[in-house]
């Protein structure tokens, strides 16, 4: 456990805390020694000696909460997020003095210039920091940063695995931005092995003879480490390229701001979260068609068309139909209007890298959105959607 930890749980904000480590007074010097040492021998001044002791008295917020509290609010205050202080406060909402409520619900992390609105009293609502607002702000932030984690982790390689990848493409961008196919962790690995050539590009000449299956799929060609190396391998490729690239959530680019403020054409960007698709006809051919990826947000509708081709294995081709989660990294190829069912669209049309499916990921829509009970799941699509779910 942190030392600071100790001084949050009564409520003591991080900077008083600091201040506390440094004069080497612990929680329980600060209880037994008398107010007048504390001032006299530490420097403390009366009310700050006053505002202590009252808060010592109080039972302390349990460690796995002050965890779980400050880890779901990135350790940084839900209202400012950080722009007034780097310092924070474990707040409760409803008056500890009240409730002595120390569960989850009733806490909130707050800078101290937001705590000490959240206590102002007598004085016109603006000014005040209310409980409902402190809620909202909570509820609100917790959601972003679990999406930011989510985010995060998928471009870092944490996820539960790759279920597609355009290896043309990802080539591609390591030419435009390195000039070469540079070289990653598994690089020795793969060349030893002779799944790789000394350049850096699949030894397709090898593999396509051992395994002439890999002609239709070349991701998805056998079951052993192999593929599954030369998956993590693309991966590697594409993040050595996001190194030098910026990627941008694409929740932030469905906005009118954002479409008329800039060019985003060519912005590279990703998405988690439900994607709607239907699964392609088994087995695959040479001749396989492309299937269609989207997601529709009202103005918007934005497709990601993707070669069943260069899925990973039969479950990633499956889990292509109906709603599931994925994450998609991609550039925007094109911007224009789309009519459906007479209702017209702003459509995003994005070129796919990467797809997986994330090992971490947060709800956009409530639970029941993706429970795996047909007559729960129909209730939020509407016609098209439904069409789509009984084809497949
Ligand atoms: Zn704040």
């Amino acid at each position: 456990m942190k030392v600071l930890d100790t001084y949050l749980r009564y409520g003591i904000n991080t900077e008083l805390a600091s201040r506390l480590i440094n004069l080497n007074l612990s929680i329980s010097s600060i209880k037994t020694l008398p107010s007048k040492d504390l001032i006299s021998i530490y420097g403390l001044d009366a009310n700050e000696v006053h505002y202590l002791k009252n808060l010592l008295i109080r039972q302390p917020i349990p460690n796995d909460v002050l965890n779980e509290l400050l880890e779901n609010n990135n350790y940084v205050c839900c209202v400012c997020k950080g722009v007034k202080s780097d310092g924070y406060v474990i707040h409760h909402i409803n008056s500890y003095s009240i409730t002595q409520d120390n569960s989850y619900s009733n806490l909130a992390v707050l800078c101290p210039a937001d705590h000490d609105l959240a206590h102002r009293e007598g004085i016109g609502l603006t000014s005040k920091l209310t409980q409902k607002q402190i809620i909202q702000a909570k509820t609100k932030w917790e959601k972003d940063v679990k999406k930011h984690n989510s985010i995060k982790a998928c471009i870092n390689g944490i996820y539960s695995h790759i279920e597609y990848c355009n290896i043309e493409r990802i080539f591609d961008l390591c030419i435009q931005t390195h000039s070469c196919i540079p070289k990653v962790e598994l690089t020795d690995y793969l060349i030893e092995n002779e799944i790789l050539l000394p350049s850096g590009f699949v030894n397709d000449i090898k593999l396509n003879k051992d395994y002439p299956n890999r002609v239709i799929s070349p991701l998805n060609f056998f079951a052993g480490g192999g593929a599954a190396f030369l998956r993590e391998y693309y991966f590697q490729l594409f993040q050595s390229v996001l190194n030098n690239k910026e990627i941008v959530d694409l929740d932030s680019l469905l906005n009118k701001t954002a479409l008329t403020k800039n060019n985003i054409i060519g912005t590279m960007c990703i998405y988690i979260g439900g994607i709607y698709g239907t699964t392609p006809k088994i087995p695959l051919t040479i001749d396989s068609s492309p299937v269609k990826m989207y997601i529709r947000r009202k103005p918007f509708y934005v497709t990601w068309i993707i070669d069943p081709r260069l899925m990973t294995s039969n479950t990633a081709i499956i889990r292509i139909g109906g709603h599931n989660i994925h994450f998609i990294c991609g550039t925007i190829r094109s911007i224009d209007t789309i009519i459906i069912k007479g209702e017209k669209f702003i459509h995003y049309d994005i070129r796919p890298y990467i797809m997986g499916a994330p090992s971490i990921h947060f709800n956009r829509r409530p639970n029941i959105s993706y429970r795996n009970d047909m007559v729960d799941l129909l209730s939020f699509f509407d016609d098209e959607d439904y069409n789509i779910l009984k084809t497949t």
